[in-house]
């Protein structure tokens, strides 16, 4: 070999190791990206949703149980408008009506309840744990993260820790006048509005009250929507409620 055929061949031999090293790089860092997108979703969101990793989560912590409401609490009155079709979509969403929360969001419930008891009150449910695919139902529909929560977010229904409620009368079953119907989009379901009557007022700021002491916190703009205190430490859900009952 001349002198001037071996310099080529380290040459290229070089070249050969470069593009070897630059490919084993590139697909240690794909393997390494590819571990952490399994991880998400397809909008960059961790969501529990198998059986297992849920079990998982409450051998972790027992706070991470989703507790059926109504057996917990079962003077609670339900009427979940997502199980039927009186609701913005005018469509069913789910399959059953059922409310669940997560064990210390349920307990807290549970004492609203026995305090509005005392005065003759009582609470009805119009929605609590919401699976994280209804949540991408919704934004499909409406398109619009104001009045619906994003699938890039979730939403903190989806964390088992937000309830829509209003409270009745247990005499007769009825529901208290309020501002406006549950999930309006309009201003005065606003929980600073003030142009209604007295009485709504009242009612309101009754419900407002009750929920903040015990945990829950009014979203401003809804006076039915309430998120417990520690909604951030709990995970994105997409089990469906029939998956729930069975793993009980
Ligand atoms: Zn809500």
């Amino acid at each position: 070999m001349s002198n001037i055929s071996i310099k080529k061949y380290h040459q290229f031999g070089n070249l050969f190791n470069y593009i070897k090293i630059t490919l084993l790089v590139s697909f240690a860092a794909y393997s390494m990206n590819y571990a952490q997108i399994q991880d998400k979703n397809k909008y960059n969101l961790r969501v529990i949703d198998t059986e297992q990793a849920y079990k998982e989560l409450i051998q972790k912590n027992s706070s991470n149980n989703l507790v059926d409401i109504k057996k917990l609490i079962p003077s609670l009155k339900l009427d979940i408008r997502y199980a039927g079709k009186n609701n913005f979509l005018h469509e069913q969403v789910y399959n059953y009506a059922k409310a669940f929360l997560r064990l210390p969001a349920a307990a807290a419930l549970k004492k609203v309840q026995k305090e509005l008891q005392k005065m003759g009150l009582g609470l009805k449910i119009f929605d609590a744990y919401r699976p994280y695919r209804a949540t991408v139902k919704f934004y499909d529909k409406v398109k619009d993260t104001q009045y619906v929560a994003s699938p890039w977010s979730g939403s903190r229904h989806n964390r088992g820790c937000a309830v829509d409620l209003t409270i009745i009368s247990l005499k007769t079953g009825k529901e208290l006048s309020m501002p406006t119907e549950f999930d309006s989009f309009r201003e005065t379901a606003h929980s600073d509005y003030l142009n209604l009557s007295s009485e709504q007022i009242k009612n309101r700021d009754l419900l407002i009250g009750v929920m903040a002491k015990y945990g829950f916190e009014n979203l401003p703009t809804e006076w039915w929507h309430y998120d417990f205190k520690d909604w951030g430490k709990y995970d994105i859900m997409d089990l469906s409620f029939e998956q729930l009952e069975g793993i009980k």
